[in-house]
């Protein structure tokens, strides 16, 4: 907008139409404290000043604009009739004028003045306000930078405060941080600990997650560089996301070694223990099957007593059979001996085991794949598996006598699944089930067990390849199933 200032009503109506003519938007002020008042409340792009006006003249007018920073930069043109000597157009300019025209005013001069420098003006404060926006975004990048900054410091601080050695990577996997823990195992914030040359390589094992975009866990040893000892511990590393790109990862080492080391004598003590109790029992087991014979053939009426006493010798023998499994997995020495066999009759000879050492009220059924099905297995191990899972599933359906067993083949496995309708197990422990030593709480009690027939189950079925599971229900009852492959 245009701020046309005169005394003269006349002079401002003819200047107004001539402005208007050409599409400018126009304002008019009949004094300079009026000029002034508009153009601090207003935006205007040029003034077009008169120089002899009663109260203020022109240039003081102009001088004042001068003052103050909102007015100081319009372009101001003067209109004068009689200043035409060279002083008073210097003083036009000196008083923040940009150009200085004598009346008689020729219009189409006027106007091209009035649009070049309109044009000029609204190009300035076009600049002005990129200029602005630009100083606007760099300060909320600084200010965004220094907060990210103090994030990243009191995240570093964490980090410093933990017992762990901690270190983050950025997104191609360099170090980036590591804290003050670390410099027990390295020297420098650039290497990597030193890892035990049995141990897994974890530059390679880290690729395979950072590829992935997934969490690495890792057992593994590191070089203490003041001891020289290699301690275990257990890597953790994390993608830390942005939307859906990985920003870097935050690791962690946590000392392990210590309950590895009482891991380690405690599955020793399990492996002299069972050994050492085996050996007796065998032979007490033989004595006691001798005597037996004997007073049977004499029809002594006390040979019940030696019956029963074999009977607890034979859960005794299977409970050290199950503990020798336990430390043979530990070694890596549980061996399976695969050879073809029919799957078929291991499943009924398992039922039949069962189904003899159970009072006759307990009803097994069979459901699914009868015929016989030939493909390499080891039958005492696989044997072992069925017995286990019938077992604990009369074991855990103390109020029912009713357990399913399905065969089931498809073109790449066969699955066998027992099925019951007892005590059933909670979602969130159904997994643990498989682990060494795991038993639900809340039946640990009213039943008696080791909590580790499911984990030497697991390992016969992993060594063949083949998966295994549960489905259950709480107070409904349990599916356990494996499956072996057939090719
Ligand atoms: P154990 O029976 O000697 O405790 P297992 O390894 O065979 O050990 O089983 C581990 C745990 O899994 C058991 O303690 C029990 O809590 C649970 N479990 C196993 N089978 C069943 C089942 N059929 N129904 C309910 N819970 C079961």
């Amino acid at each position: 907008m245009i701020l046309i200032v005169d005394d003269n009503q006349n002079n401002i109506y003819s200047l107004k139409k001539l402005l208007e003519s050409k599409d400018f938007l126009v304002d008019t002020a009949s004094s300079g404290e009026e000029a002034l008042a508009k153009a601090l409340k207003n935006d205007y792009s040029l003034i077009i000043l008169d120089v002899q006006m009663p109260d203020m003249d022109g240039f003081e007018v102009a001088e004042n604009f001068a003052g103050y920073s909102k007015t100081k930069e319009i372009p101001i043109i003067f209109l004068s009739a009689v200043n035409t000597e060279k002083k008073f157009i210097t003083q036009g300019y000196a008083s923040g004028g940009i150009d200085y025209v004598t009346k008689p005013i020729d219009p189409e001069i006027l106007l091209l003045k009035v649009k070049a420098y309109y044009h000029l003006q609204e190009q300035n404060l076009a600049i002005k306000k990129t200029k602005q926006n630009l100083e606007q975004e760099v300060k909320g990048r600084r200010e965004a930078h220094v907060s990210m900054r103090s994030e990243i410091d009191h995240f570093h601080l964490m980090l410093e405060a933990l017992p762990q050695i901690a270190f983050t990577l950025d997104e191609n996997g360099e170090v980036s941080f590591v804290n003050v823990k670390w410099y027990q195992y390295s020297n420098s914030e650039k290497v990597f600990p030193e890892t035990h040359p049995d141990d897994v390589d974890v530059k390679k094992e880290f690729e395979k997650c950072r590829k992935k975009g997934k969490n690495l866990e890792l057992e593994i040893r590191i070089k203490n560089i003041v001891t020289g000892d290699y301690r275990y511990h257990l890597l953790r590393m994390l993608p830390v996301y942005s939307g859906t790109i990985i920003k870097n990862w935050v690791g962690t080492f946590t000392d392990i070694d210590d309950q590895k080391r009482i891991e380690k004598e405690k599955d020793e003590f399990l492996s002299i223990a069972s050994h050492e109790l085996k050996t007796p029992l065998t032979s007490i087991k033989a004595y006691m099957q001798l005597l037996e014979r004997k007073l049977k053939i004499s029809e002594n009426q006390d040979v019940s007593y030696v019956s029963k006493s074999l009977v607890q010798v034979e859960k005794l023998n299977s409970l050290i059979t199950d503990l020798l499994d336990v430390s043979k997995i530990e070694n890596g020495k549980l061996k399976i001996n695969k050879k073809p066999n029919d799957l078929t009759a291991v499943v009924d000879n398992a039922i039949e085991t069962i189904m003899q050492t159970h009072d006759h009220k307990l009803k097994i059924e069979r459901h699914g794949l009868k015929e016989p099905l030939f493909l390499p297995f080891d039958a005492i191990r696989i044997e072992q598996v069925l017995v286990n899972f019938l077992t604990n599933a009369i074991k855990y359906s103390p109020e029912n006598n009713q357990v399913i067993v399905t065969m089931f083949e498809d073109e790449e496995a066969v699955k066998v699944s027992v099925t019951d309708f007892g005590i059933g197990i909670l979602e969130y422990k159904q997994e643990s089930v498989f682990h060494k030593f795991y038993r639900v709480e809340e039946s640990s009690l009213k039943f008696q067990g080791m909590g580790i027939g499911l984990y030497i189950c697991s390992e016969i079925i992993k060594q063949h390849e083949g998966t295994i599971g549960v489905s259950s229900k709480i107070n409904e009852g349990s599916t356990f199933y494996f499956t072996l492959p057939l090719n």
